[in-house]
């Protein structure tokens, strides 16, 4: 079954970028399912400007586009949709308009990537939005994968928007912030995909945020059921529903850059026992398969694999996790 490969916004930044993720999609053996997130940055301009309506604003995400199709040669790929998003100004707002303005990222950054795949010679199809989902704008639900057989159909690269779906009356959706990696694994089940990578800027799954702690280290292991948990206490910005379509299904998910080995999800058991620090509120988040222990030190359970604790991530990731670091191998 074709692999699923999702790349994030992170990695899209440029027209060189787009380059470097064609590249990596045509090293595949197979060709594979590729979602596609918005250019970095891209989501929330849009949402400012459905908010602002600032004739500045959309000019500035133009300019953004234009920026990265004219050097690839593949500016008409993305002038019908920045007409689309002009006359979307004079829309009156409702309750679908977020997520109207929101759905141009991703078909925007999609159309780029396939028309770059296209001109290096490859064999591709772009499906914008396959997924039905219900009417909960801003925070949809899948329904039902339309064309399912048709990018399931080996052979042939089946570029597919991330993030956004479509409700019963054609009407654009969201999944929820961050939600690229959920329409991935959501489309991986539906396809019965064995793998769905997960293409980012981190090495992989890390024990905590990078930013935050410099000796946060690359898990090379986690089970399903642990990055289930993971996702709900918010780490690595997964959406909170990332992982539920992994749950049942014999599907596999890595998550790492171009180059790393990075994290294998699986349904797998693996140690440290505690393996991921995220903030949360005042205090932390510890997830891992041990973390239930930690209510006799006074930790609040969030799920068999989650605890919060009140002291801040940084001083948990230094007693809990990083005295096993050293202990991670690959
Ligand atoms: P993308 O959607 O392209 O994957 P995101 O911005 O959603 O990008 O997530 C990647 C970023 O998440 C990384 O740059 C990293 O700094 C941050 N991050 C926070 N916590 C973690 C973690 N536990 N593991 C890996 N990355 C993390
Ligand atoms: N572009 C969307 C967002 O910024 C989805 C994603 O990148 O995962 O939330
Ligand atoms: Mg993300």
């Amino acid at each position: 079954m074709k692999p699923v490969v999702k790349i994030g916004g992170s990695l899209l930044r440029s027209a060189s970028d787009f380059i470097k993720a064609a590249e990596f999609i045509l090293s595949f053996k197979e060709p594979p399912v590729v979602v596609v997130s918005a250019i970095k940055g891209v989501t929330d301009m849009l949402l400012e400007l459905e908010k602002t309506r600032s004739y500045l604003m959309y000019e500035e995400i133009l300019h953004r586009h234009l920026a990265v199709a004219r050097p690839l040669g593949v500016e008409e790929a993305v002038t019908p949709l920045l007409k689309e998003l002009e006359e979307s100004l004079r829309l009156p707002r409702a309750e679908w308009t977020a997520d109207h303005f929101a759905s141009f990222g991703e078909r925007l950054s999609a159309a780029i990537l396939y028309a770059v795949l296209r001109r290096a010679g490859a064999k591709a199809s772009l499906y914008v939005a396959p997924i039905r989902t219900d009417s909960k704008f801003g925070n949809a639900e899948p329904q039902r994968l339309e064309a399912k057989d048709e990018i399931a159909e080996p052979g042939v690269v089946a570029v597919v928007t991330g993030f956004i779906g479509r409700d019963g009356e054609g009407r654009f959706t969201t999944v929820g912030r961050g939600g690229s990696d959920y329409t991935a694994t959501y489309i991986g089940k539906e396809i019965g995909a064995r793998k769905v990578s997960l293409i980012t800027d981190a090495p992989g799954v890390m024990t905590t945020d990078p930013r935050e702690v410099e000796d946060a280290a690359v898990l090379p292991f986690l089970s399903i059921q642990e990055a289930v948990e993971a996702a709900k206490v918010g780490a690595k910005n997964f959406h909170p529903r990332t992982f539920l379509p992994v749950v049942e299904g014999d599907m596999a998910v890595e998550v790492r850059n171009y180059h790393s080995r990075g994290t294998l999800i699986a349904n797998i058991y693996p140690p440290p026992p505690y393996k991921i620090v995220t903030k949360c509120g005042q205090g932390s988040c510890v997830v891992g398969l041990a973390a239930s222990d930690l209510t006799k030190l006074g930790g609040t359970p969030l799920g068999r694999y989650s605890v919060r604790l009140n002291i801040p991530p940084r001083q948990a990731h230094e007693f809990l996790v990083k005295p096993y670091i050293k202990y991670i191998y690959w």
